[in-house]
């Protein structure tokens, strides 16, 4: 059985931070300091109180590659506001913001109260959401850092700092043409800001416009050093060497390239078959993907040679639908079970912004794609029975770096946990949990909502499923 790479991890060699919420923080550099974690991020050095900090978990995961969002995650960015109007007051303001792990919404209501945008007031008021907008993103809450950063652009909506930071939260949310048309703006009050390039790379790259995407690395490049950029352009040019006598094709929800020999029949039968997925996943899953889906074809050797995927990996989706079609001059059962199986990943990582843990994304793609557990259900049992099967916690992560045999386990757990949900529950929970999740809702706490279970409560009751289902 081939299956398919999400690569859709959070980050390159980063920590978690598992806070007694349930809600994670990726970070780098997490260091105990008194009472407090210490830790950076994306979005700059922070600071937590050790007591709402459950546990720490030390990374070492290396995505291959990784959607734009994610990787924009993993970038290092430094947004801090615009030189020219700090002063010593203005860190106090960041202070007075956030504290004590959260955010002090009285004091920004007090800033913004009576203020209109220009004066020195509203600058304040800016700068204060500023800080409560990096600080809800870095703990997850993309919802609320999205209406801060909003709110602040609307106090400083010529302040560079304030508009890359909203550009920034678009960007992590997968929302392309937002981010850019703040890029724009920001460009006009910061043309030589290297971080305006470097995101706005990010976003060509998100909205499959390869070519767009280096020629702002580029420009980044120029006016700084930067090794994240540079792999993010030298990915860049490998796959648009590959993609140079690559023919398109377009249709309402896609735009697919594939290499100039395959059969150009082949690539008008992917597209019709994609179209009929698509309206099917659309009515299931009750939702429509606003961005156009990128899908690529690849022969064999460029797949392997350019994805950079593991030997078991068939097909891959890393924001693209990637899929090697050597050899084959039409749709077979088996490519439309795949492009099913990739594109539901597309819906839900749209869906979700990008929130998805692993196990749903693949237990949702592997159902869609019509799969069903009875061939694995014996064994699950056996494990289930026998106390060794891994908690659900374990597989919200890449799946990476798992060796072949312990990835298929975690492919039959995803799977038999979604298909106890949909037929049991029905399709309208899977959703309504997507929803949560697209919200910042933390997995565990989503199940908690909606089905009214935790991870132990859901794999005993998939197991007794199984058991009821399939048993002899
Ligand atoms: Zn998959």
């Amino acid at each position: 059985m081939l299956a398919c790479v999400l690569l859709l991890a959070d980050a390159a060699r980063a920590d978690k931070i598992v806070l007694k919420n349930g809600r994670k923080i990726i970070a780098y550099n997490v260091v105990e300091d008194g009472d407090k974690i210490r830790y950076e991020t994306s979005a700059g050095q922070l600071a937590l109180p050790k007591s709402i900090v459950d546990h720490i978990e030390k990374g070492g995961i290396l995505p291959l590659m990784s959607s734009p969002a994610a990787a924009v995650a993993a970038a290092g960015l430094d947004l801090e506001p615009a030189e020219t109007a700090a002063t010593a007051g203005e860190s106090e303001i960041d202070k007075a913001a956030v504290h004590d792990g959260s955010v002090d919404r009285n004091y920004i209501n007090h800033l913004e109260s009576g203020t209109a945008a220009g004066g020195a007031k509203a600058i304040q008021a800016a700068r204060a959401l500023h800080a409560a907008a990096r600080f809800e993103m870095v703990r997850g809450d993309l919802e609320r850092a999205l209406s801060d950063a909003r709110a602040a652009v609307s106090y400083a909506p010529e302040d560079p700092a304030m508009l890359l930071e909203l550009a920034y939260v678009y960007l992590r949310r997968s929302e392309f043409k937002q981010s850019l048309e703040y890029l724009e703006r920001a460009k006009r009050y910061a043309r030589d800001n290297p971080d305006v390039y470097k995101l706005e790379g990010w976003t060509y790259y998100g909205l499959n416009r390869p070519d767009q995407a280096a020629a702002a690395w580029k420009k980044s490049l120029a006016l700084r050093a930067d090794p994240e950029v540079q792999a993010a352009l030298d990915k860049a040019v490998r796959d648009k060497a590959e993609e140079e006598n690559y023919r398109e094709n377009e249709s309402s929800h896609f735009q697919l390239k594939y290499n100039g020999t395959a059969e150009p029949g082949l690539a008008r039968e992917v597209l019709h078959t994609l179209e009929g997925h698509y309206q099917q996943i659309e009515s299931e899953l009750n939702f429509s993907p606003p961005d156009p889906i990128g899908v690529v074809l690849y022969t064999q050797e460029a797949f392997a040679d350019i994805t950079r995927a593991p030997g078991w990996a068939g097909a891959l989706n890393d924001g693209r639908i990637r899929v090697p079609v050597q050899g084959l001059t039409g749709v077979d059962s088996e490519l439309s079970r795949v492009l099913r199986h990739e594109l539901t990943h597309s819906f839900i990582q749209q869906k979700t912004h990008g929130r998805a843990p692993t196990w749903i994304q693949e237990g949702v793609a592997q159902w869609m794609e019509g799969k069903r557990s009875d061939e694995s259900a014996a064994v699950l049992v056996q494990v289930y029975d026998a106390g060794q099967a891994a908690p659900l916690g374990q597989l919200e992560g890449s799946w990476m770096r798992m060796p072949g045999p312990l990835a298929s386990y975690a492919y039959a757990w995803a799977l038999a946990n979604i298909e106890y949900i949909v037929q049991t529950q029905g399709m309208g929970d899977v959703e309504r949990i997507l929803d949560r999740l697209a919200t910042g809702t933390a997995t565990e706490q989503a199940l908690r909502e909606v089905l009214h279970d935790d991870y132990a409560d859901l794999m005993q009751a998939t197991a007794g499923y199984l058991k009821k289902n399939y048993g002899r």
